[in-house]
């Protein structure tokens, strides 16, 4: 039990988004900028697998894990803007695209 706190304590503190104290919320957040900053603090987190497959693991309901947006426990390839479809596209509503580990897609597809 000991074993395991400590591994979770270490965990956590690799986390960029722990290090880097960004703010939770933007993790949790409906804003498209917000989720492209809580995305753009994954792709250089040390712990972006481990946290990944956590949140796959505990079918995450909510937020932004591992680079990946979910929703229900599943993740999300794309989100867009509340209210009507824009006409035009609007490049800051493209979030950033991070690639899921061979190794996790292999454990989803397989699941
Ligand atoms: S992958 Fe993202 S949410 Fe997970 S610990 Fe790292 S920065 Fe935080």
């Amino acid at each position: 039990m000991q074993a395991l706190i400590y591994e979770r304590e270490l965990w956590r503190r690799q986390a960029a988004c722990e290090r880097l104290g960004v703010p939770t919320r933007i993790f949790f957040s409906e804003d498209l900028g917000e989720i492209a900053q809580a995305k753009n603090t994954c792709v250089n987190c040390p712990v972006i697998e481990e946290c990944l497959e956590g949140a796959i693991h505990r079918r995450e309901p909510w937020g932004v894990w591992g680079g990946q947006l979910f929703r229900n426990g599943h993740i999300l390839a794309t989100k867009r803007r509340r209210g009507r479809p824009s006409n035009v596209a609007r490049p800051e509503d493209q979030l950033p695209v991070i690639p899921i580990p061979v190794r996790i897609q292999r454990e989803l597809l397989s699941a």
